[in-house]
């Protein structure tokens, strides 16, 4: 340990400054690994990953301009769109996931928000797949009051979405919504009692400060995001950033455990991008922190490792798949009467716990 490195602040703590967000970012790259894998384990067992699966139930055509986006109709990407899809497959596909391991199924469409037409499409899915017993996600865009109403009686546990990048540089990627939308509607979703994802996306052309801005802004929210995904740019042909430079793979690695460090509670999802990314700078992340990712071999439109390569890596690493009842320990808090069938009688994060690491910066 360099007895000389920033120290960060106690935790937990609730409001992070700027400059206390970018002391810790620039701390040694050791000094903060070792920093991140300690707050890690005061929370959860760092052996466990959540495994989402992702399905896009509406492709292409999106009014909006994100410019990381294919599929939005301003950027000329080849990719037609789609209706959207019937409940049957949607359910159908989740029923393949679960059996294939994931616990939670996430459904994106490439809308603006929602339509009322489409409502009782999206409602039926939310019930068709919360039926199947798995963890549902949805992001369509912004979200009114009512919508959220809605999507919360259907059965809805999480909605996504990102703030993409700091307030500061979100006018060079996006310019047909505001960064006060987004927070909006992360409100909406926050005061209808669904649980909150918001991250962002590395790679749009963003600097160091850019990344603890999204942070901070992300970790000072009133409650912060039960999960964050921390996407690395996969750059679309077609689109404004396709020939953005690429992210340094230390760097992301610093972005994911500053976000562990800010977030210590929440589940921090290396998204897309990992086709990019070697098993070992994977590995790097998950020490740094990120304990869940997306399985299969598509992520909306882009390419993702496939089951059989994460299971091979996740068996490498001696990882298991964290239960669905694992994910939430302000509802659970793996009491023995909150474990389904079968399940064993002791949660394994408090099983972590109790093999915790000494802390010796964190007071
Ligand atoms: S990121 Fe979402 S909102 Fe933006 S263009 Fe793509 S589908 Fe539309």
């Amino acid at each position: 340990m360099n007895a000389h490195a920033p120290q960060p602040p106690a935790l937990p703590r609730r409001h992070w400054t700027a400059a206390e967000a970018r002391a810790v970012m620039d701390m040694p790259f050791m000094d903060l690994l070792f920093q991140a894998q300690t707050v890690h384990r005061r929370h959860f067992d760092p052996n466990r990953i959540q495994l989402s699966r992702l399905l896009s139930i509406k492709t292409g055509g999106c009014p909006e301009d994100c410019g990381y986006c294919s599929q939005s109709a301003r950027h000329d990407s080849g990719l037609s769109a789609s209706k959207l899809m019937e409940v049957e497959r949607v359910i159908a596909e989740a029923r393949r996931a679960k059996a294939a391991g994931a616990t939670r199924y996430c459904m994106g469409a490439a809308w603006r928000s929602p339509k009322e037409r489409d409502m009782p499409q999206v409602l039926a899915m939310i019930e068709g797949v919360k039926a199947l017993g798995m963890e549902t996600c949805m992001t369509l865009g912004m979200l009114d009051a009512g919508q959220a109403a809605r999507l919360k009686d259907a059965g809805l546990d999480y909605y996504n979405h990102n703030v993409d990048t700091s307030e500061s540089h979100y006018g060079n990627v996006i310019t047909t919504r505001s960064y006060a939308d987004r927070l909006d509607t992360l409100a909406v979703v926050r005061g209808s009692g669904i649980k909150v994802c918001s991250g962002g996306i590395l790679g749009l052309g963003e600097g160091t400060q850019d990344r603890v801005d999204m942070l901070v802004t992300l970790a000072n929210l009133p409650e912060p995001p039960e999960s964050v995904p921390v996407n690395m740019l996969i750059p679309m042909p077609g689109t404004p950033m396709e020939n953005a430079d690429p992210v340094d793979p230390i760097d992301f690695v610093r972005t994911i455990a500053l976000a562990r460090i800010m977030m210590p509670q929440s589940h921090v999802r290396i998204a897309a991008g990992r086709t990019a990314m070697s098993d070992e700078l994977q590995a790097m992340c998950f020490f740094a922190g990120a304990n869940s990712i997306f399985m299969g071999d598509r992520l909306l439109t882009a390419a993702n490792p496939g089951d059989d390569h994460d299971m091979r890596l996740l068996g490498k690493l001696g990882m298991a798949p964290m239960m669905a009842w694992e994910h939430a320990p302000e509802e659970g808090d793996g009491k023995a009467d909150d474990l389904p069938e079968g399940a064993p009688a002791e949660c394994p994060r408090r099983a972590a716990e109790r093999h915790e690491m000494p802390v010796p910066i964190l007071r």
